[in-house]
């Protein structure tokens, strides 16, 4: 049986250190702040802003929410980010997504100055991680595997899904983890064969229970990114959870695995931001 990676118990040392790291900002006078801005009234993004706003608070982080009606022009939102990335007092901004069909989210998120993109969906990942605001949800994967003492040099780790924010991202800090890295897609011919071969198996599908225990390496590692919600509305991973836990030596949950590190990995970005903006030893 695997062992289960409670998300939380990650979150908690990761929050342990941003908590510290908010203080001695604070003991110099610098009040992290974060923008959210949402635009429209999807009841999922709702709750993910009002998540968002939750914890900041917890933390001792300032944040500011911008709620614009579905209609908004582009014109208009990019003016909104134009005013947020001059604003010395705002350290990181972040535009819920997914975004009304007629803005160009890609636009938007290039809009946003790398220093402030806290989300990191436009970094593009360099060794030098201490400079970086990573993409949260990979950069999350990364803490669970540190935290659960899994190391990555020199294992087979195998990405399943390829997207800007999750796939590729997470491919990449596994390669710079030293892990010998295989990305595979929709295209990707005998699946299976490809996936156990992997010490590390990463999924980000967005398919329910897609990956079965026969796709699964004896004593493998297995991370489930996916959130997918079942004909009665019930949060499911990308991993046949209840199959793969008696194969795996190692798997996270859903709900409660990678998805509460994300939000965690959000609070590090912004709070690393606002330190970054502000060197220590420019202070007035
Ligand atoms: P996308 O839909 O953008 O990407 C899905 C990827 O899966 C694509 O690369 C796609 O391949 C691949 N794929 C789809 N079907 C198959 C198949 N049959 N075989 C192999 N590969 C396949 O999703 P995201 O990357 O944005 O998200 C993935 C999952 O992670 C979702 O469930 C999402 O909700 C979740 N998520 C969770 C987060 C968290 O905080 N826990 C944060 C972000 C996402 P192709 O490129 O060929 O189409």
């Amino acid at each position: 049986m695997a062992t289960i990676i409670r998300g939380k118990d990650v979150a908690d040392h990761v929050l342990s250190g941003v908590k510290a790291d908010v203080a001695a900002l604070l003991a110099r006078g610098i009040e992290p702040c974060l923008a959210v801005i949402l635009v429209g009234d999807d009841p999922a993004s709702q709750v993910y802003v009002r998540k968002k706003k939750e914890k900041c608070a917890e933390l001792g982080i300032r944040s500011l929410e911008f709620t614009l009606p579905a209609e908004t022009k582009q014109e208009e939102l990019l003016a909104l980010i134009a005013k947020l990335n001059s604003d010395p007092g705002v350290h990181g901004i972040l535009c819920q997504l997914p975004l009304p069909k007629h803005l160009d989210e890609q636009t938007i998120v290039r809009a946003v100055r790398p220093e402030k993109d806290v989300d990191g969906f436009t970094c593009r990942i360099s060794a030098d991680a201490e400079r970086d605001l990573m993409p949260c949800t990979p950069a999350g994967v990364m803490e669970i595997l540190r935290y659960a003492g899994i190391s990555v040099a020199g294992k087979r780790c195998c990405v399943v899904g390829r997207s800007n924010i999750v796939g590729k991202p997470m491919a990449t800090l596994l390669l710079l983890a030293d892990g010998t890295v295989t990305v595979c897609h929709s295209r990707t011919k005998d699946l299976p064969a490809v996936t156990r071969e992997a010490d590390i198996l990463v999924a980000a599908v967005g398919k329910p229970r897609f990956i079965t225990a026969d796709m699964v390496k004896e004593g493998a590692a297995v991370i489930d990114v996916g959130v997918n919600r079942g004909a009665d509305k019930k949060i499911l991973g990308d991993v046949d959870f209840d199959a793969v836990e008696k194969k795996a030596s190692f798997i996270t949950p859903v709900p409660g695995g990678v998805g509460v590190m994300t939000i965690a990995m959000l609070m590090k970005n912004t709070v690393r931001a606002a330190a970054l903006q502000n060197p220590a030893g420019q202070d007035s």
